[in-house]
């Protein structure tokens, strides 16, 4: 049998079990919907939408593996014993030998940043994740962007756009003196950027930099399981290496890691802080009880903390990562055969549309990515998200709006959740929006919250 003509496609690594039926509804139905929504994807009824890829955040179906374990909770106030299960997954898998749960990531970027950071303090990191930085400006730190330049630049191919500058952080350290900085911030695959890994070789670099000058590094390892995947499939030296084995190599430098268990973990709800740090440890075990519950369950369920235990084992089983990161690269291949401008590479999680291009006639104030993710969930019922200026916001200490160089509709790939055929009617839509895209004329924002807006700002149509 000749190998050459015949196409090898792959398919789901799972079959469906149990299925939720979704709503189709007709473009009059969304028309008002979406206005009534004030023109933002956030404010939608789920009921509402066809495909969902607002996020990919608490989004996962759970295996019968996970969901068999829901009945093994233990919940007992104190030391229930899925908490012991999870805790040694969590050295297991990320090296880390302390460990304290929270019931999702945004609690322990909240811990972190009150037990390390004092006001006036400086935390660079790889571009900004909307609440990493805004626990970072509570606690009175100023985030400083040091990504690699190409990040900013939607078209560039460089295949680790989520590296960290050298030459940034070093002039950043020299300026304002190691003293102030409390720790540097790196996550990866960099969400804000379109989803794009940094590679082993740069983590090094960092690392030493840092050790030179007697500064932490810390890790939002949210989604560190696609960022080894990453490295495995582009980086020299790793195509031998398995995910797991990279994800702890990965993790081996730094002091410390902060998690949403709502992407890599395969979950619905949790999160954790883990470290090596003894000392932070002690802080973040204390001030756990305040903010979330007892240290053994950190405002999760017994259940909850069993079904993370068991998504640690499953997200680094080759079958469910590549399936994860090739169902992304689908998307994108589809989308291109129609010209439609995107992020390049495909991120790790999503799809960016560049909106910048998409709507070349508009200027960013009326809020492109806003106006075109409003557009797509008209068309057919298929939600995204802006991640532009609306998502920006505001500089905290001028009150002026900070325009992003990039303007981007994400396209989110909730894990294990949508077929290929959902992609395929998914990409027709968009090709449609973009043939008729110049009939779109922006937003005029009306209702605009203090902190993190683009939850629950409010538009209207131009
Ligand atoms: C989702 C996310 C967070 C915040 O976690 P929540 O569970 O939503 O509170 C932090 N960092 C990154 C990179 C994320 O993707």
């Amino acid at each position: 049998m000749s190998k050459k003509n015949i196409k090898h496609s792959w398919a789901e690594p799972y079959k469906i079990k149990m299925v939720e039926p979704i709503k189709m509804t007709t473009r009059e139905f969304r028309e008002k919907a979406a206005k009534e929504a004030g023109y933002n994807t956030f404010l939608l009824k789920s009921e509402d939408v066809y495909i969902d890829l607002l996020t990919d955040s608490g989004t996962n179906a759970m295996s019968d593996y996970q969901w068999a374990g829901l009945m093994l909770g233990d919940e007992a106030y104190a030391g229930s014993r899925n908490f012991y299960y999870l805790w040694d997954n969590v050295k297991k898998y990320y090296g880390m030998p302390y460990f304290v749960p929270t019931h999702q990531g945004r609690a322990a970027e909240h811990m972190i940043s009150k037990i390390m950071i004092k006001p006036g303090d400086y935390i660079p990191g790889n571009m900004y994740f909307t609440t990493t930085r805004v626990h970072q400006e509570l606690a009175g730190g100023t985030f400083v962007d040091v990504i690699i330049d190409e990040a900013h630049d939607a078209q560039n191919e460089h295949p680790f756009k989520g590296n960290i500058d050298p030459q940034k952080l070093e002039d950043l350290i020299k300026k304002v003196g190691p003293e102030k900085i409390p720790y540097v911030s790196m996550a990866g695959p960099v969400n804000m950027a379109g989803g794009q890994p940094f590679s082993m070789e740069n983590l090094k670099t960092i690392y030493k930099l840092t050790q030179k000058y007697g500064v932490k590094l810390w890790f939002d390892a949210t989604r560190a399981t696609e960022n080894a995947y990453f490295i495995q499939q582009k980086e020299k030296g790793y195509s031998n290496k398995t995910v797991a084995q990279i994800l702890k190599e990965i993790c081996s430098y730094f002091d410390g890691i902060w998690v949403s268990a709502k992407k890599d973990l395969l979950v619905n709800i949790g999160g954790f802080l883990a470290t090596r740090n003894k000392k932070v440890y002690e802080e973040a075990r204390n001030m756990v009880v305040i903010y979330e519950g007892l240290h053994s369950y950190g405002g999760l369920a017994g259940r909850d903390m069993e079904a993370m235990a068991r998504g640690i084992e499953e997200m680094v089983k080759p079958e469910n990562i590549s399936m994860r990161v090739r169902q992304v690269e689908y998307c994108g291949v589809q989308l291109e055969k129609y010209n439609i401008p995107l992020v390049k590479p495909y991120g790790g999680h999503a799809i960016f549309l560049d909106a910048k291009r998409f709507l070349q006639h508009m200027k960013q104030d009326l809020f492109p990515a806003q106006s075109l993710a409003a557009e797509i969930y008209i068309d057919s019922g298929v939600r995204g998200m802006e991640r532009g200026l609306v998502s920006s916001g505001r500089d905290p200490k001028t009150g002026k709006q900070r325009y992003p160089k990039l303007e981007l509709v994400r396209l989110t790939f909730p894990r294990r959740v949508y077929t290929q055929s959902h992609i395929d009617v998914m990409v027709e839509s968009i090709a449609e929006v973009y043939e008729h895209r110049k009939k779109i004329k922006g937003l005029k924002m009306v209702y605009e919250p203090k902190y993190l807006r683009f939850f629950q700002a409010r538009f209207v149509k131009l």
